[in-house]
């Protein structure tokens, strides 16, 4: 099927933390406080995606407050942690809402992601990821994850899906 054709199927995008909305690294306090960065276009990207109606999801394996606060931040709905096996959260996460292949875009980092890679009907991945991971997506982000890889995935779907020119309109004045 055509990139374009996958893309216009497309409802609602989900995405891995560590590695794509974040740049991998875990840094610890010394109480064992977890901090992560993420990147304030990625954010803004997001919220994009909900002003034209797409819904938006967050599935990770690790677990942390961090990623809680930055989900309800931005106001993704759906949000997993603690998903040791993504395939089941995936499905399960379908289930909860209804949800078909077809109609989800995943962008993961790592060889956790390729199960979930494999059956999303548009898939993605940053572009240090491993050739195991590279082999199974449609699109290979430039920018680095944390570093605006999840804005770029979403700004090529708003702009295949024809998007992009309504979103732009309110900035060109
Ligand atoms: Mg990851």
């Amino acid at each position: 099927m055509r990139l374009q054709d996958k893309i216009q199927r497309i409802t609602t995008v989900v995405f891995d933390v560590d590695g794509v909305l974040s740049d991998g690294k875990i840094t610890y306090d010394i109480h064992g406080v977890e901090y992560k960065s993420f990147h304030v276009r990625d954010g803004h990207r997001i919220k994009l995606l909900h002003r034209v109606g797409y819904h938006t999801g967050i599935i990770t394996g690790r677990h942390s407050p961090v990623v809680a606060h930055r989900a309800k931040e931005l106001e993704i709905k759906m949000l997993y942690q603690g998903a040791i096996d993504k395939l089941a959260v995936y499905e399960q996460m379908k289930n909860e809402y209804q949800l078909v292949d077809e109609q989800i875009a995943y962008i993961g980092d790592d060889i956790i992601d390729i199960p979930v890679l494999r059956r999303a009907g548009l898939a993605a991945c940053v572009p240090d990821a491993i050739e195991d991971v590279r082999r199974e997506v449609d699109i290979i982000t430039q920018c680095r994850g944390g570093e605006g890889a999840a804005g770029e995935f979403i700004e090529r779907i708003l702009q295949e899906a024809g998007h992009w020119p309504i979103i732009m309109e309110r900035y060109w004045r």
